[in-house]
């Protein structure tokens, strides 16, 4: 999962982004509204956290420019400390969910994976397909009671996959989604880390759908 992270101010940017590279999601920032706006308007993010107070462009209006045209991924706002107005408008301007400056990440991150698994229909932190359990609170898949050793990228891909099961899932749908923006990206890698995860994994557990892409479905 991809997840864009708006903020202005540098030391909160970089700690934000650190703490949510570590839960296991590709991270692109942005520092100002406008380039906000235009990564948001172009990049298929699986949630963003936007701060309100931003240079160039407020959030409010980077937020109404989205929704106006279609954007429908899940937004958490970051508000200033007793701006219950400023809360208000983001709700109305499409917010999702918001968080008080200051925060902890933790809560930052439960309320982070609430959106994403009810952006996908998921109602548990923990995603179920046959003998594969994927704890989205701390990263961990586990198979039949034993826990597998992921790196990253292999968790991103097997993330994916879990939030979409029994869907196909094309091979630049997991090239977006599990790479930063910035990151020297090459499709190949996706065959190579489903090549892994097939060793890892139960076999059948993740088939290939010919030009198509791949799916994970326990009745295959
Ligand atoms: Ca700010």
């Amino acid at each position: 999962m991809r997840i864009l992270i708006v903020e202005d101010e540098p030391t909160l940017q970089s700690q934000l982004a650190q703490s949510v590279r570590e839960a296991g999601y590709a991270v692109d920032v942005a520092s100002n509204g406008v380039d906000a706006h235009f990564q948001g308007d172009t990049e298929p993010y699986d949630a963003v956290v936007l701060d309100l107070g931003l240079p160039q462009m407020d959030g409010i209006t980077v937020l109404r420019k989205w929704r106006a045209s279609g954007r429908s991924m899940p937004v958490l706002i970051l508000t200033a400390r007793d701006g219950w107005h400023e809360k208000v408008s983001g709700i109305d301007a499409g917010a999702d969910d918001y968080l008080t400056k200051p925060f902890h990440m933790e809560e930052l991150l439960a309320r982070l994976r609430g959106l994403i698994r009810r952006a996908g229909g998921h109602a548990s932190a923990e995603l179920v397909c046959g003998p594969l359990t994927l704890d989205t609170r701390n990263s961990r898949a586990v198979v039949d009671g034993q826990t597998l050793t992921l790196t990253s990228h292999e968790y991103r891909v097997l993330a994916y996959l879990m939030h979409h099961r029994d869907e196909v899932v094309s091979r630049s749908d997991l090239v977006e989604h599990i790479y930063a923006q910035d990151y020297d990206r090459d499709s190949n890698t996706v065959e190579v880390f489903i090549a892994r995860l097939r060793k890892k994994l139960p076999a059948g557990l993740i088939s290939t759908v010919r030009g198509l892409g791949y799916r994970l479905s326990a009745d295959a």
